[in-house]
């Protein structure tokens, strides 16, 4: 049969953050790439982001209702929300979704569901329909089966504190501390529903995760994963790499110019992600890590941080005095969103200092640069050690305080020595940082490759693309 010559119809329904959005319509756009009709059905504004990142995608939109729930008329992303009541509450009106949704896909009826896992509902809306669904959640393979992993073992897991190893694993890992109960109890649900999809599309290519967890999680699951990104690489050009998730804070002109005058490898990238906000304490242990060790920095930090109405002394509290003008040519601090993978790919950024987010280490991974780790919460931990001790591609700053969500005070700082350390062993030129920066070149060329006719992700797209051609074929007519 010529597989070549039809195309499937695709409902794609990106959850409405960030670190879920980005790569899922990145991961549409590739489908579409192929041939396939996809729609996304998202909210207005985050239409409006679509337009001009991803113009090849047809749109359905839907009302996000932020004031049935209380939250500011205008809300329809997690980004910048900055406490966990908010956080609720955005919840809540995710869940409202599958109202208007559902109407939609009742009445223009897709092939396939393809929908983030953040959206429980849609199980029970795919069942009703008998439409069958992809389901995605952002993570890599690697951390899936950790947390498949611990949520086999939760209760012995959760009945003492302090390190463990993660259990019936295919690498020696121990994690420095325990994912926090109401984690592990909101992960739970979601990942059995997850498992009740047809199969699950994984934004990351195979020779990252490896073979090995592909089988395991095969074994431990019954279930289907198709590794078929880094999402991140549909995107070539600069332009393109520049206009993604929110509007930039700075142009394209301006980041380029700043990093070619640096000498290739030689800039310290600092960035954690869409949601994760430090304390003004751990931000000024930051800053004076960075002064530490003279290095070039690109630091980007939230946007209410150095505002031109903050006060000379609400500044001192997050910003040593003086930082800036001492710093002026080595440090450009970046107040609001970055554009990332611009910055990524430029030769002069020898370094990533992540939070680990999987989109944020994917990409530092696929520019072929090493990272510093510095996890915060959620998946970010075992990110980490898949970077660190797996493929040895970074060095741990020591974060151990695993938290519940990615703002508020902390118990514990990370302090300055040890940002310092961690940054020179991978600047310092020595022995260590020659390999680990080896390693991350190889990956990067991987990734790349990954994408490209014949690559590992290429095959697995066309592959997955026949197998549900196949299974659409296999069911009798509705
Ligand atoms: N991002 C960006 N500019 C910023 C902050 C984040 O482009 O200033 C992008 C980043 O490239 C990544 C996504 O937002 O694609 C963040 O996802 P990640 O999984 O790394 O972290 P999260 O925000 O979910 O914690």
């Amino acid at each position: 049969m010529d597989f070549q010559q039809r195309s499937l119809k695709l409902h794609f329904i990106p959850y409405l953050a960030a670190g879920h959005f980005i790569p899922l319509c990145d991961l549409a756009t590739l489908f579409v790439s192929r041939g396939q009709h996809v729609t996304v059905i998202t909210t207005p504004s985050n239409a409006q982001i679509l337009r001009k990142s991803n113009p090849s995608l047809h749109l359905h939109i839907v009302d996000f209702p932020s004031k049935e729930v209380g939250l500011d008329d205008g809300v329809q992303t997690m980004t910048n929300l900055d406490n966990l009541t908010n956080s609720a509450k955005f919840y809540r009106a995710a869940m409202l979704l599958r109202g208007p949704i559902e109407l939609f896909v009742e009445q223009h009826r897709p092939d396939y569901i393809v929908a983030d896992f953040l959206y429980p509902w849609v199980d029970d809306m795919a069942n009703n329909l008998g439409i069958p669904r992809l389901a995605f959640n952002g993570f890599s393979l690697f951390t899936v089966s950790a947390m498949e992993s611990v949520k086999a073992h939760s209760t012995t897991l959760h009945s003492e504190t302090g390190p463990f190893d993660i259990p019936d694993f295919p690498h020696h890992i121990t994690m420095c501390s325990r994912p926090p109960k109401m984690f592990t109890k909101f992960m739970e649900p979601l990942l059995g529903l997850e498992l009740k999809s047809y199969g699950l599309i994984v934004n990351n290519f195979e020779e990252l995760d490896g073979e090995e967890y592909v089988h395991h999680y095969e074994k431990i699951t019954g279930h289907k994963a198709w590794h078929i990104g880094p999402a991140c690489m549909v995107r070539r050009m600069a332009q393109e790499k520049a206009v993604r998730g929110e509007k930039s804070v700075v142009s394209e002109q301006e980041c380029l110019s700043w990093l070619n005058s640096k000498p290739a490898s030689s800039v310290v990238y600092i960035c954690f992600g869409s949601v994760c906000r430090f304390p003004d304490k751990q931000l000024f242990e930051m800053a004076c890590g960075m002064e530490q060790g003279g290095y070039n920095f690109i630091w980007v930090v939230p946007e209410k941080k150095g505002k031109e109405d903050e006060s000379e002394e609400e500044k001192e509290k997050w910003l040593p005095k003086g930082f800036e003008e001492r710093n002026k040519d080595q440090v450009m601090i970046i107040r609001g969103w970055a554009p990332q993978l611009l910055i990524l790919s430029h030769s002069s950024v020898g370094a990533f200092l992540t939070h680990c987010g999987w989109n944020s280490t994917l990409e530092g991974t696929s520019a072929g640069v090493p990272m510093i780790t510095w996890p915060v919460q959620g998946d970010q931990f075992y990110n980490e050690r898949l970077i660190t001790q797996v493929r040895g591609i970074g060095v741990q700053v020591g974060a151990t305080e695993w938290s519940i969500i990615g703002f508020g005070e902390r118990q514990k700082l990370v302090d300055r020595d040890s940002i310092h350390n961690a940054i020179t062993r991978l600047m310092d030129g020595a022995d260590e940082a020659v390999q680990i920066r080896r390693r991350a070149r190889r990956f990067g060329e991987k990734a790349k490759k990954a994408l490209q006719h014949g690559g590992s992700s290429h095959n697995n797209l066309t592959a997955l693309i026949e197998d549900l051609m196949r299974f659409k074929d296999s069911k009798p007519l509705q």
